[in-house]
């Protein structure tokens, strides 16, 4: 009867010994013998694998080595996107904020929602006023407004921004230029005055007048009887116009451009 043989378990075969033995191949002798079990086989193996895993994750975390490793670029370059792509969001909100600011402020500076040209700041629906384009006033014929004798001269000095002329009774005082009358008014220190504006910033005053003869809005052409000479207001003596030529916002002498 076949004696059953008695299986050990596996574990336990490990622990079993064994001799490993290097045998000279001439000689037959001897060399080194070593005794080892499977046991300590398996933990060397272990061993290595273990300290080859370590080399590796080392090498790939601490040297270049990593950029070989397929998807760690993308990965980096995955990241470096989401950052910039978050960045642009902030912006984009920062900049939609400043919009709102800046509307509200405008609507709060300008509640009429008159529009300035930005690039001529002038507001929309105006004539810029012009600058360059300007005609010289030397370029300029003027109608003479009467014929007499200058009885006070131009004088900034005296505050005296115009002349006076002295003429006959009843004399009629024209139109220097075409024109628009934009003011006739009465006052106790000046008597009868009247206002015409004319192109290039140009503007004459009459004062003094006995009547006046065109009103407010009228367009007049040159040469055209605006008003009578009087002698009228605390500052006449006797019949004459007080004659005055702006340019721009300054009095200048009419004798300049015109003869009395
Ligand atoms: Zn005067």
């Amino acid at each position: 009867m076949a004696q059953a043989i008695e299986k050990k378990p596996t574990w336990e075969k490990l622990r079993d010994k064994y001799r490993v033995v290097v045998y000279d191949d001439d000689t037959l002798g001897e060399v080194k013998s070593t005794r080892i079990s499977g046991l300590s086989v398996l933990i060397g193996l272990l061993l290595t694998l273990l300290v080859m895993s370590l080399i590796t994750a080392a090498l790939i975390s601490f040297t270049p080595l990593k950029y070989l490793v397929p998807g760690y670029a993308d990965i980096n370059n995955n990241m470096a996107y989401m950052e910039l792509t978050t960045k642009l969001e902030e912006i984009e909100q920062e900049m939609e904020a400043q919009r709102v600011y800046t509307e509200g402020m405008k609507n709060f500076l300008n509640p009429t929602g008159v529009t300035i040209d930005q690039s001529t700041g002038v507001e929309k629906g105006q004539i810029a006023a012009p600058t360059s384009t300007l005609t010289p006033l030397e370029h300029y014929y003027f109608h003479s407004p009467l014929k007499g004798e200058i009885s006070a001269q131009f004088d900034l000095s005296k505050k005296h921004f115009g002349i006076d002329v002295v003429a006959e009774e009843n004399t009629p005082i024209k139109n220097i230029l075409d024109g628009v009358v934009v003011s006739v008014d009465w006052s106790e220190q000046n008597g009868n005055t009247i206002s015409i504006q004319h192109s290039n910033d140009l503007v004459s005053i009459f004062k003094h007048n006995s009547s006046v003869l065109k009103k407010v809005g009228e367009k007049v052409k040159a040469g055209e009887a605006l008003a009578i000479i009087g002698n009228t207001g605390k500052h006449s003596s006797g019949p004459h116009v007080h004659f005055e030529l702006w340019h721009q916002g300054n009095a200048i002498n009419p004798q300049e451009y015109m003869t009395f």
